[in-house]
């Protein structure tokens, strides 16, 4: 069997279902060790972070999943703004009004309107403006990002994607071995 093979034969189906249950289930065990975590790193623990979500990447097929997509609203830069309504040939403000709204405190920032995003094709889970999508989708869901400043984004993702799930899963197994077995009972994306 070639390499592709192998690796196709490891990426798992999400199931949304079951993925709520197990976020329902363990939810706040896995907040604990993030806390744990922001206030305190192991040495090498970016190395880690960096080969743990080569291997969520290998296990994770988004295409089955598309839940950032369908129930999150990322956030457009004028960067984001001016690129995406070229790519319609539309003025920014004519994109704005057809398809964003202000956040009316806080940073004031451009969200969509509605979820699921108004560029999801909901029959293939694919991202229609792909090339040129926002740069927070681009990054999302932030694996890589430090655990210090960003534990609380984790915290927020854990709970609507299955990859940031199998990623804290990943780290409690890599370093909080005792909690593992109970943990890992029963496989999130069956
Ligand atoms: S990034 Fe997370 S929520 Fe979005 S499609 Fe992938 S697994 Fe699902
Ligand atoms: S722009 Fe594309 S990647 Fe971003 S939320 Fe919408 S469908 Fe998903």
């Amino acid at each position: 069997m070639n390499d592709y093979l192998r690796r196709m034969q490891q990426v798992q189906s999400v199931n949304l279902r079951s993925f709520k249950q197990r976020v329902r289930h363990n939810k706040s065990r896995f907040r604990r060790f993030l806390s744990k975590l922001e206030k305190k790193q192991p040495k090498g623990f970016q190395n880690m972070q960096v080969h743990l979500e080569k291997e969520v990447w290998k296990e994770v097929d988004c295409l089955t999943c598309a839940n950032c997509c369908k129930t999150m609203t990322p956030t457009f830069t004028a960067k984001d703004i001016k690129r995406i309504s070229a790519h319609f040939g539309l003025s920014a403000d004519a994109f704005k009004a057809k398809w964003l709204r202000r956040e009316k405190s806080g940073d004031r920032d451009w969200l969509n309107k509605t979820e699921p995003c108004q560029f999801l094709d909901l029959k293939t889970n694919m991202c229609s403006i792909y090339e040129v999508r926002p740069a927070d989708c681009a990054g999302y869901p932030h694996l890589r990002k430090n655990m210090k400043d960003y534990g609380h984004v984790y915290k927020q993702n854990l709970e609507c994607c299955p990859a940031t799930y199998k990623m804290v899963e990943k780290m409690m197994m890599h370093l909080d071995h005792h909690l593992t077995p109970h943990i890992l009972q029963k496989n999130v994306f069956q």
